[in-house]
């Protein structure tokens, strides 16, 4: 049975993947930061991990109580804005954190003959916003966040200990959504408002940009991606991707169309100060190199995912 550790196991990503691991029969650890095991929706069959991506030594304990074959290193702060209000504090648990993972890696392989591979959930920030889309891996990097700088880092530090021996690999990994988002994020933020609007909660939905361009893919795709990646026959960095672009607006337009509502500029203010400058107008991924080397595609498009969305949270809303 393949074993494995899994950071960020509470979160959107981390969920669906040890779900995934689970039924696929693996052995499934997690660090997680909450002592109080009732507070994780995890599966029960995960074992938990007391554990901090700021801590090298719960690092450490975690990994020699796993002995897992590969750690998937999902945790962190995953929003652009909040790594605005908190520079150092991403510095180190996006950044920094990745080094003792690999140097726990390395050593597991050096002193105990053991490889421990690593999947480091990178992303599309990473790219500099002036190269125009499609991005793929040979794209110019440029980070415009201390989030995207410390994942640049990250990636880089991958690449630095695969040169060294290590099984260490790198999912870039454009937006990618389902109805365990935060409503943080925009996409949920919308779904959920819609439903409030639907269901006579609310009357407004107040928005950053409208014509900002994202490829938004459906996470539980993009979990399968990362376990493909991590079981490849060798560590490579890979985009993942649907290679489609959306704009918010099409994304408000859908969401309401689901809920019944077609006259929906009505319910959206557009707020200035909720967009961010440096942001690219457009992302779009190139996915080619997993499709054709490791056979991954999504299953689901943009209709699919703010469908489902849309649903989840309209269901939320009347109950
Ligand atoms: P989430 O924000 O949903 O989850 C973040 C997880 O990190 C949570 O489980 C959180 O645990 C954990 N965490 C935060 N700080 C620490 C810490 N100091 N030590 C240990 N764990 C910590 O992220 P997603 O699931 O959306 O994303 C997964 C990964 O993929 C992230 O690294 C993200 O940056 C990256 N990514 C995601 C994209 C997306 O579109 N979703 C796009 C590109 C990259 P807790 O419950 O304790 O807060």
């Amino acid at each position: 049975m393949t074993s494995a550790l899994v950071t960020g196991a509470t979160g959107q990503d981390g969920s669906y993947l040890c779900e995934m691991l689970v039924d696929r029969g693996w052995d499934v650890h997690a660090v997680v930061r909450r002592a109080d095991e009732g507070e994780n929706p995890l599966p029960d069959a995960v074992e938990l991990h007391h554990g901090d991506l700021l801590d090298a030594a719960s690092l450490a304990k975690a990994v020699r109580g796993a002995s897992p074959d590969l750690i998937f290193n999902l945790g962190g702060i995953s929003s652009v804005g909040e790594s605005w209000r908190r520079p150092e504090l991403t510095a180190r648990v996006v950044g920094a954190a990745v080094a003792s993972i690999l140097d726990l890696a390395q050593r597991a392989q050096d002193e105990a003959g053991k490889q421990v591979r690593v999947l480091q959930a990178s992303s599309s920030q990473i790219f500099d916003p002036a190269a125009p889309p499609p991005q793929n891996e040979t794209s110019p990097i440029g980070p415009t966040s201390p989030y995207a700088a410390s994942k640049s880092f990250a990636q880089q530090l991958i690449q630095l200990y695969r040169g060294r021996g290590v099984f260490a690999c790198s999912a870039i990994l454009f937006n990618h959504e389902s109805p365990r988002r935060p409503t943080t994020f925009v996409t949920r933020k919308i779904t959920a408002g819609v439903a409030q609007i639907a269901n006579g909660r609310a009357s407004t939905l107040s928005l950053g940009s409208l014509d900002v361009f994202r490829d938004w893919g459906w996470a539980p795709d993009y979990v399968d991606a990362m376990i493909r990646i991590a079981m490849a026959d060798t560590p490579d960095d890979f985009v993942v991707a649907t290679g489609e672009s959306h704009s918010i607006r099409e994304f408000v337009a859908e969401s309401f169309r689901i809920a019944g509502i077609t006259d929906w500029e009505r319910f959206v203010s557009v707020d200035d100060a909720m967009s961010r400058p440096g942001d690219a107008v457009e992302m779009r991924g190139d996915a080619s190199k997993i499709r054709e080397r490791l056979g991954w595609q999504p299953e689901h498009r943009f209709h699919d995912v703010v469908a489902a969305m849309t649903r989840h949270d309209l269901e939320l809303a009347s109950s």
